[in-house]
């Protein structure tokens, strides 16, 4: 059966061709290969008996140490963070303490996967007390169990399975653990059928440069084991291609990520209007790691990720030290740092919240203000004390501003300290009140994946939303106009910190919306560059107009195509 594109097209003579959002550029090639089903077992099984128990608990062991092993050689194979969190989930399936009270069930006649499950919650209620990253483990523990179970039982490795070419990924949508674990040079593509451009595996997709398709429908028409190809800029996905096209295709992507690889900054249009290529940063490391690479500064320092762990509010001396290292590591450039975005997804312990029913829409990020007034005053010294003595004074800019007057108090409190203020607008009334706000204010960034998120009232993190969950929306772009003519009419720098600015198509028509600075992970902005190397200013306006005039995301996009080119 073929199944055509939306467009007609049938990309490179595939057999089955299906489509969803597209969220990282690029071609990918290989087997199709699937996430395997979590494991169930027979929860009535009788117990098992006395004179087999030492069998049972043989074989238990042996299933354990074969998944440590396994998941150890995977560690061995793989670099970075990958191979540490391979190694660390290795060690769980080793860990002496959950064998002992797995294997002390199996000797009082539990059967074995019910003993892998009953300690692996003796350990979650255990982590989950203990709170903070061992809470974080939990997932991985879990995982271990199932890992474990599906080997006791004779059934394929569940998760992602280990591939031994380089292949492509169809799953419905990956928890974290999972992607933690990608290989970039093993896992080449990625196709889900949830997720949004902001979900978690689009994230992840973006940071690791694999080419990634999310929402797509039809997925299951895509057959495990037959060769098949993802287009990330495309939206595609299709399996049976016919090999001389796609031969041809993937030596011309190879081209293009060579000429992405060979982009050096600073960031401009064809015709040489400057635009800021930025990175988004968390720490410290992430900042110094940035800084190795073609990004002119750092265009959001999420602070609140520094600190998701902490009991109590870290020291000012604490606070000053981290901020500083980031400063340091652009020293003489722009570095915006935004103060702590508390709540909703990104609850932090020492900043009581009420038990809200609706914390996205609670007390967040800057409202804080209201409730612990002196964890805001804190920061904002302790930002101060960390520009003593630099290159450069840092910008910081406040989340979830939603009104002029929020704007105003945040800016006196800014500039009392010597810092150069601005706020965020995340809010569509502070997309609305742009020219009042930024009045008060320096500069704006504009947080594309909250926008969108309360433009559209869709949950950025529910994967049945993705199609809502667009920063291509047009009444998304139709706020960004809004702030993007403001900042022209009163001459203050508007930029993009959220995900829309790592596509780089759509960070063309941002640029034509008025926007001078694109802030994005720093894996994603080489591809911006150069893209935006090769459009000129006018092409970008022509682009934005269309785009802003389509009906719909998918509109949007081939709109903003059909100018610009894919
Ligand atoms: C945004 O909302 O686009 C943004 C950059 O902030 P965060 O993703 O941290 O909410
Ligand atoms: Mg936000």
């Amino acid at each position: 059966m073929s199944q055509l594109n939306p467009s007609g097209a049938n990309p490179f003579g595939a057999d089955v061709v299906v489509t969803g959002t597209p969220v990282v550029g690029g071609l990918a090639y290989g087997p199709i290969i699937r996430a395997g089903d979590r494991p169930s077992f027979d929860t009535s099984a009788p117990e098992v008996a006395a004179d087999q128990r030492d069998q049972e608990a043989r074989r238990f062991v042996e299933a354990a140490g074969a998944v440590g092993d396994r998941l150890a050689g995977r560690a061995s194979r793989s670099t970075g963070v990958s191979a540490e969190v391979l190694t660390a989930t290795a060690g769980l399936a080793r860990d002496r303490g959950w064998i002992g009270a797995a294997s002390k069930l199996i000797a009082a006649g539990t059967p074995a996967p019910a003993a892998a499950a009953a300690a692996t919650e003796q350990f979650v209620e255990l982590f989950t007390k203990l709170g903070g990253l061992m809470a974080e483990r939990v997932t991985d523990l879990r995982d271990v169990r199932d890992r474990v179970i599906a080997e006791l039982l004779g059934l394929p490795e569940p998760g992602i399975p280990t591939p031994e070419v380089p292949s492509i990924l169809c799953a419905d949508d990956l928890a974290p653990a999972d992607t933690a674990g990608l290989d970039p040079l093993l896992v080449v593509g990625l196709a889900m059928r949830l997720g949004g451009p902001s979900s978690h595996t689009a994230i992840i997709a973006r940071q690791l440069g694999i080419p990634c398709v999310v929402a797509v429908s039809g997925l299951e028409e895509i057959p495990t084991g037959a060769l098949g190809f993802v287009d990330g800029a495309a939206g595609a996905i299709g399996a049976s291609p016919d090999e001389q096209l796609i031969a041809t295709a993937v030596a011309e992507a190879k081209e293009t990520a060579k000429a992405i690889a060979a982009w050096r900054g600073p960031g401009r249009t064809a015709d040489g209007e400057a635009i800021a290529i930025l990175a988004n940063v968390a720490d410290g490391a992430s900042a110094r790691a940035a800084a190795q690479g073609q990004t002119e500064g750092v265009g959001l320092f999420r602070t609140e990720l520094a600190f998701l762990d902490r009991e109590q509010e870290p020291t000012l001396e604490e606070q000053t030290g981290l901020y500083r290292e980031v400063v340091d590591a652009f020293a003489g450039s722009k570095v915006v740092i935004r103060t702590l975005d508390a709540g909703s997804d990104k609850p932090l312990r020492f900043v009581s919240h009420p038990d809200e029913p609706n914390p996205a829409m609670g007390v967040r990020g800057n409202r804080i203000v209201a409730t612990h007034p002196e964890v805001r005053d804190g920061q904002l010294d302790a930002l101060a004390a960390a520009a003593q003595g630099s290159e450069s004074i840092p910008w910081v800019m406040a989340p979830m501003i939603a009104t002029v007057a929020e704007a105003r108090e945040f800016a006196a409190q800014v500039r009392a300290r010597g810092l150069v203020p601005g706020v965020m607008v995340e809010v569509p009334s502070a997309a609305i009140m742009a020219e009042a706000i930024l009045a008060e204010v320096d500069f704006v960034s504009i947080g594309t994946n909250d926008l969108t998120q309360y433009t559209m009232a869709a949950d950025r993190m529910s994967p049945e939303l993705a199609g809502l969950t667009d920063p291509w929306q047009p009444a998304v772009l139709a706020l960004i106009d809004i702030v993007g003519r403001a900042g022209a009419r009163l001459g203050k720098p508007v930029g993009v910190c959220g995900e829309a600015a790592a596509d780089p198509l759509l960070a063309c028509v941002l640029v034509g919306l008025g926007v001078r600075s694109l802030s994005a992970a720093p894996a994603a902005t080489p591809a911006v560059g150069l893209r935006l190397s090769g459009t000129t200013g006018e092409q970008c306006r022509e682009a934005a107009r269309a785009a802003l005039a389509a009906s719909g995301a998918s509109a949007a996009r081939d709109a903003a195509r059909a100018v610009l080119g894919s």
